[in-house]
């Protein structure tokens, strides 16, 4: 597994794309598969998996204000 990766902007822009749902199936299984031996670019995913998952807990009725998505989104924004 790689420790750096040269195309990480790329990376992240189809990461938050499959994140947001905006991507097909197979468009996801094939770049999961790729980010698989590309170590920061999948701890990303992973962490922005966590974020995701622990909203949709920390709100029952699973509606998430969008303004804490946003407020979110924008705190990862600025760590990449
Ligand atoms: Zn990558």
């Amino acid at each position: 597994m790689k420790e750096s990766c040269e195309h990480a902007a790329e990376c992240l822009k189809k990461l938050r794309l499959i994140l947001d749902g905006e991507v097909s199936e197979d468009e996801q299984q094939e770049f999961l598969k790729k980010i698989e031996s590309c170590l920061p670019c999948f701890r990303f995913y992973n962490l922005e998996l966590a974020i995701k998952d622990s909203l949709v807990k920390a709100v029952p009725s699973k509606k998430v204000p969008q303004q804490l998505i946003d407020d979110i989104k924008s705190k990862i924004n600025e760590a990449v």
